[in-house]
């Protein structure tokens, strides 16, 4: 059995080792799913944002998970669809790598990922879940320990995960 599954709701929710938020590259919190982490999980998280500072597109930081379930907080930049100079696709491969590349060195064994770049970011849904299962996939195949959740929060997402992953 595949280490993946899909669920539709809220990614705050969550009691896994970390969850991913689909940051900008200022760290400086949001709307969507940023602003709902923040809101969630308090404001120590913001504060370790401020002190990491900044975070290119593409790559991924992580900090505690506040008052959160999870224990972590992985915070990754998606790219805005048609402003990467056509490097969009390879940036939000990146970023789902990066941010388990992180969830492996801090030894997590569950991660949960929110639909990153196709809320504000414009990001084509059906490419986009494509791109997140296909970088997973690979991903996990090597590290067979790790435990991957889908968290849709829209119909459409979450149809587009099922039917991939069934
Ligand atoms: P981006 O700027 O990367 O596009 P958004 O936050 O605008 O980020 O949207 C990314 C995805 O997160 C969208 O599919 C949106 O529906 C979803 N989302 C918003 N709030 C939540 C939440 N609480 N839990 C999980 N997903 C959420």
């Amino acid at each position: 059995m595949e280490n993946i599954r899909v669920i539709k709701g809220d990614i705050t929710k969550q009691a896994v080792d970390a969850i991913v938020n689909a940051a900008n590259s200022e760290l400086k919190g949001g709307g969507g799913v940023d602003g709902a982490i923040h809101r969630a999980g308090g404001p120590t998280i913001m504060e370790a944002c401020r002190k990491i500072g900044e975070c290119p597109t593409g790559n991924a930081v992580i900090t505690a998970g506040g008052n959160l379930p999870a224990k972590f907080v992985i915070h990754t930049v998606g790219p805005i669809w048609g402003n990467e100079n056509g490097e969009e696709k390879k940036l939000l491969a990146s970023a789902y790598h990066q941010s388990l590349l992180l969830a492996l060195k801090n030894n997590l064994k569950s991660i949960a990922f929110p639909n990153i770049s196709t809320g504000v970011y414009g990001f084509p849904k059906d490419l986009a879940a494509n791109i997140a299962i296909q970088t997973t996939r690979d991903f996990i195949k090597f590290h067979t320990t790790l435990h991957v959740t889908f968290v849709c929060f829209d119909d459409e997402n979450y149809l587009l995960y099922k039917n991939q992953l069934d």
